[in-house]
């Protein structure tokens, strides 16, 4: 009798204790992430930067040279989920915007930044607009300073270069991802040196954790000024295997020497998130 008293207690006690003693096991030895998950996608030769905050704002930066992006996105977000809240263009070159085009056509898209450049209409461009207006998409010309708010204290800021410096790459749109108060990142599309400088002199806060580099790693991006001014202690390079550019130039990788470089040919998708003792990861 009194085994079988103990037997009807014991039981559903024994299960809880067990499934308490799991969960602690998982909180200690899992590091706790907070904040946000950012990917630079492995997209080929071309950039695409897709973050997720944790309160679930997504927004994709650039969308890659073709509907790769695509197959990218349906591994981090959930098969029901068709919605972003934000696109970024950095500059219309077919590396950062063909992607877009059927992100825009498959995904309800909240608002697109982007900045439209005076005398570079093409079929690109035509296409970008038509499918924005078509698509009833709420759009923001880029402007320095401006910010995106993310919830939880994060948010995007944005500079773009004034005047235009008129050459596509140097046009780019640059984003900093910040978590509270800190710059977590800072995505610099295809800036190369003229732009880094006008950003330089700016005299904007730019000291970042971590750093998309500029331009895929091309010989002409991340001057030494640039990197000391951002101090990434890692960075991550989109580029793709092989590519006919050269990309990244070895004298660009020996300007990163002493930051933990992560390149998208060599490990696929790069994935960083913040954890809870403050410092950027890779996943
Ligand atoms: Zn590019």
């Amino acid at each position: 009798m009194a085994y079988k008293k103990l037997k009807k207690v014991s039981w559903p006690l024994i299960v809880f204790l067990v499934l308490l003693n799991f969960g602690i096991w998982v909180t200690l030895s899992c590091p706790h992430k907070v904040g946000f998950v950012l990917q630079v996608m492995d997209v080929g030769q071309g950039d695409a930067t897709f973050i997720q905050t944790a309160g679930g704002r997504q927004v994709l930066i650039d969308g890659g040279p073709d509907s790769k992006v695509l197959q990218d996105l349906n591994k981090v977000m959930p098969a029901q989920d068709r919605s972003l809240d934000l696109v970024v263009l950095t500059h219309p070159h077919s590396d950062h915007m063909t992607g877009l085009f059927e992100v825009l056509r498959r995904y309800r898209v909240a608002e697109v930044i982007d900045l439209p450049v005076p005398n570079q209409v093409n079929s690109l461009t035509r296409q970008w607009d038509e499918l924005i207006a078509s698509h009833h998409i709420f759009r923001v010309k880029a402007r320095t300073g401006d910010r995106y708010e993310l919830g939880d204290g994060s948010y995007l800021e944005f500079f773009a270069p004034t005047p235009l410096v008129t050459d596509l790459n140097n046009d780019s749109v640059v984003t900093t991802l910040h978590d509270a108060s800190h710059c977590e990142m800072l995505l610099a599309g295809d800036m190369g040196f003229p732009e880094e400088t006008q950003l330089l002199a700016s005299g904007e806060d730019i000291h970042c954790d971590g750093l998309k580099v500029g331009h895929h790693g091309s010989a002409t991006s991340s001057s030494v000024e640039f990197l000391q001014r951002v101090e990434p202690r890692l960075a991550a390079i989109s580029v793709g295997q092989g590519n006919s550019y050269g990309h990244p130039n070895p004298d660009t990788l020996k300007r990163l020497t002493g930051i933990t470089v992560w390149r998208t040919d060599l490990v696929g998708t790069v994935t960083l998130e913040r954890s809870a003792n403050g410092t950027l990861e890779r996943q």
